[in-house]
């Protein structure tokens, strides 16, 4: 339900009223798809613009279909570089947006790798499935599924890279004369942020704080979320809104384990991960265990040159690290490079990796199993029992990953029906997202501030738990927006 326009200089007992409109136009109601709209002044805003993710036809759909007039936005303020929060950028080029993408310098390389790697993927999808079509047509089947269009191509990709302007942390940002923004390190990936976006007009303020993806302390390379300066709204994520994670300080235990329980079968580690963030972790505590020598000495396999790209850009980012990291360079040593680990960037080397014998660790994404190289390895090693498959972040529902995560007996890989006997383990301690208290901890120098908090990112049921406990807790109103529903943010 769209609220009625306000008339521009509405004034109560004498005080300036100042408003924004926000509607929510993804990752309403569930995780991925990030986008929020923000209307300032008659002009149009976006907090990310995210690919959607899970049922492929529907989100196929979503993200062809933009709920926003992509002319009309005049500038998109990004959170983070995962693809649920800037993959939807180049269809937004693509449809006539030409503005300004304020976002951390970090985040810029990463996009650069991402949307890369997106655009080709979307255009190898397009070209597998029309030469079926075509296949079909050839064979004189008259009825059958028509050719697509890939979603974006690499020349839409490649027309957004220029668009984005590097902001630094704690730094405002000048978007309109009433309006700035201002990021904040959200401890989630390299060069992630929380926003707080002010307007101010007659001696009335308003501001709309954006939590972002939040990440968690105690993890390998980010450093803890940062708290936020007081603001009247916020926009959070709730990934996690009702559960509790192991503490990140087990995870070292828990990895050696694994690693050390399918050795001793003689079996291969599966592990699919996303290729920003999660890799990078992993990259670095196996390189601490082997280290260590808490680990047998076996080969170490990265294979997915989007992880190898980024693993570049993390390089090149060390100001984003959290202090061990950076001792860990000042040490002279390479987190993310040691003897026994390889990456692997070219497909005709990857596919060797199935006829290597003896126990090896292969990384490879995509994290949710939906997509890449991680196919082809979980079509080679799922039915071997002394195998594992390693997950190690957050899986969408009716994702592939989600399906070995609930422990489904048989699974689809390429459409092919493949029984599961191979060992199934999450890491869940890595997990990039805080938990409920981890939430609450950093919603807390907020609260009293805050008259409405917007729960985002989450399933309903992890959505609900949070906030429950939030209002008890701290008293504050808290709205589960739907897509396109509309809220006035106002002074007073
Ligand atoms: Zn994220």
């Amino acid at each position: 339900m769209t609220p009625k326009a306000l008339p521009p200089a509405l004034r109560y007992d004498g005080v300036s009223e100042a408003y924004m409109k926000l509607t929510f136009r993804g990752a309403a109601g569930e995780v991925t798809g990030s986008m929020h709209q923000l209307e300032v002044d008659g002009k149009q805003y976006l907090l990310d613009c995210g690919l959607a993710q899970g049922r492929r036809k529907e989100a196929d759909r979503k993200n062809r279909h933009l709920p926003v007039n992509a002319a009309s936005i005049s500038a998109v303020l990004l959170s983070h570089a995962h693809i649920d929060h800037s993959g939807n950028l180049p269809t937004l080029v693509k449809n006539g947006f030409s503005g300004p993408i304020y976002t951390t310098p970090a985040t810029i390389d990463l996009c650069d790798a991402m949307l890369r790697d997106t655009a080709h993927i979307q255009e190898k999808d397009a070209e597998f499935v029309n030469k079926r079509v075509e296949k079909r047509r050839r064979e004189g089947h008259a009825n059958g599924p028509e050719p697509v269009e890939p979603l974006f191509t690499m020349e839409d990709a490649e027309r957004t890279l220029p668009l984005f302007r590097p902001v630094g942390y704690c730094t405002p940002t000048v978007l309109d004369p009433h309006l700035s923004y201002e990021c904040y390190d959200a401890g989630h990936i390299l060069g992630s942020s929380s926003l707080l976006v002010n307007y101010h007009n007659n001696g009335a303020h308003v501001r709309l704080a954006y939590s972002g993806d939040l990440g968690r302390p105690n993890l390998p390379i980010t450093r803890p979320p940062e708290a936020l300066p007081p603001a009247q709204y916020l926009i959070m994520e709730s990934t996690y809104g009702g559960r509790f994670h192991k503490s990140a300080e087990h995870v070292t235990a828990k990895l050696r384990d694994v690693v050390n329980r399918t050795c001793a079968r003689g079996g291969r580690i599966i592990v699919p991960a996303f290729a920003v963030g999660r890799t990078q972790q992993l990259v670095l505590l196996l390189h601490e265990l082997a280290n260590a020598g808490r680990i047998p000495s076996i080969p170490i396999f990265v294979d997915s040159p989007l992880a190898i790209d980024v693993t570049a850009v993390f390089r090149k980012h060390a100001e984003c690290f959290n202090a061990e990291t950076r001792q860990y360079l000042l040490d002279g040593e390479d987190p993310f490079g040691f003897g026994r680990l390889q990456y692997v960037r070219e497909a005709g080397e990857s596919k060797k990796l199935n006829d290597l014998h003896g126990p090896f660790i292969v990384i490879s994404a995509s994290g949710m199993c939906e997509q890449g190289r991680i196919l082809h390895h979980l079509r080679n090693n799922l039915a071997d029992p002394r195998n594992t498959v390693l997950i190690t972040g957050f899986q969408a529902q009716d994702t592939l990953g989600r399906k070995l995560v609930e422990k489904m007996r048989e699974v689809r890989v390429f459409g092919e029906p493949i029984t599961v006997r191979a060992e199934i383990s999450s890491l869940d301690e890595l997990s990039g997202h805080a938990d409920q208290g981890e939430l609450m901890a950093w919603l807390k120098t907020q609260a009293e501030h805050l008259k409405q908090i917007f729960l985002v990112h989450g399933e309903p049921a992890q959505s609900q738990a949070l906030a429950d406990v939030i209002r008890s807790q701290y008293g504050v109103e808290v709205a589960i927006p739907s897509p396109g529903q509309s809220f006035w943010l106002r002074n007073i």
